[in-house]
Order: structure tokens, then sequence, then C-alpha cells
């Protein structure tokens, strides 16, 4: 019998892999960087772990604007952060 696994994912910060549950998705839409909650948005996206140091490192060392080839705003990081606290 074979378990199913779920898919692995980057994350852009610590380059560990992770079930995508795990990870926040970045989305890069016309209208800037959002938060995919479906993951199954169009367009170029980029994983992240769901944890305070690997977004603290990805906004200093802006892994995710590299990633995503655009430059993430801190109002991104700050819906990311809030996310963090809910998931409590
Ligand atoms: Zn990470």
């Amino acid at each position: 019998m074979e378990v199913k696994e779920l898919p692995l994912r980057k994350c852009v910060s610590c380059g560990q892999m992770l079930p995508k549950n795990q990870l926040f998705r970045l989305v890069k839409t016309p209208e800037g960087v959002q938060l995919d909650k479906s993951y199954k948005a169009q367009g170029r996206g980029a994983y992240i772990c769901k944890s305070k140091s690997c977004l603290d490192n990805a906004f200093k060392k802006k892994s995710l604007n590299r990633s995503l080839r655009q430059a993430v705003n801190e109002e991104v990081f700050n819906i990311l952060y809030t996310e963090l606290e809910n998931d409590r």
C-alpha cells in the first residue's frame, strides 16, 4: 500500500522542504504580491514557513523579492505576521 504524501514545497527563507499546509503561499498578481490562502491562485508563487524566524529572515534578506521578482512591501509581511498569530 502506498501512502499518499502531501506535496512538498521549499521555503524561500530557510530552504527546508515542507508540506504545503505548513507554509504560506505568496502569489504575484497585477495588484502586487498577495497571500494566497487557497494555494491555487494563478501566477508566480513563493512559499515560506509559518514561522516568525523565517518571516524575519525573509524580510531582512529580501528572499521573497528575489523569488517573486517583485518587491514585497511591509504590508504583506504584516498580514503574514497577523496570520501567524491567528494560527496559534
Ligand atoms: Zn523556512
